[in-house]
């Protein structure tokens, strides 16, 4: 988790936080949540498409194509954007496969992440790696490649094996 060394409102020496940061002098307060995320997996023809990082943390990993929101952006329109700027395609949201559990290393602090997982179909464009991304991958519903990116992956994808029997 961040751990704030100052008060961000009247720059008070602070103690360690624990769920939300309370200032001891001004006794402002700042909510310590979990970061979200949205990512999603396009499958087509038994395949899902994954990407690898170009960037730290984890770079050279696989990962779900996606990012951190912005603030006050749904999901949904979150995960249109990310899709649209790391690989050129805009896509449809069909389903939500899952929310998702994890932690992510961010600037030295082991920040929460709260990551929403969907489905997705191309609506246009050819997939092209950019942005964040190195390189694209479809793989077999089956398989779920070493070297993810974060753990919560690997249970998406278990839930992804679900999700395409139930509806295939
Ligand atoms: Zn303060």
């Amino acid at each position: 988790m961040k751990n704030y060394k100052f008060c961000p409102y009247c720059g008070n020496p602070s103690k360690k936080q624990k769920e939300f940061f309370k200032c001891t002098k001004c006794g402002k307060k700042v909510f310590m949540n979990s970061h979200p995320t949205a990512s999603a997996f396009i499958v087509e023809n038994g395949k899902y498409i994954i990407s690898k990082r170009a960037i730290e943390p984890k770079k050279g990993t696989y990962d779900v194509i996606g990012g951190f929101l912005n603030n006050g952006e749904h999901p949904e329109a979150g995960i249109i954007r990310e899709f649209k700027e790391e690989t050129g395609l805009t896509i449809k949201i069909i389903d939500l496969l899952g929310v998702y559990m994890d932690k992510y290393e961010y600037q030295g602090d082991l920040v929460s992440t709260l990551n929403f997982c969907y489905i997705a179909e191309i609506v246009k464009g050819k997939a092209k790696p950019q942005d964040d991304v190195a390189s694209l991958y479809w793989f077999q519903i089956s398989n779920t490649p070493e070297n993810l990116a974060f753990t919560w992956i690997k249970k998406a994808l278990k839930d992804l094996r679900g999700w395409y029997q139930k509806n295939n």
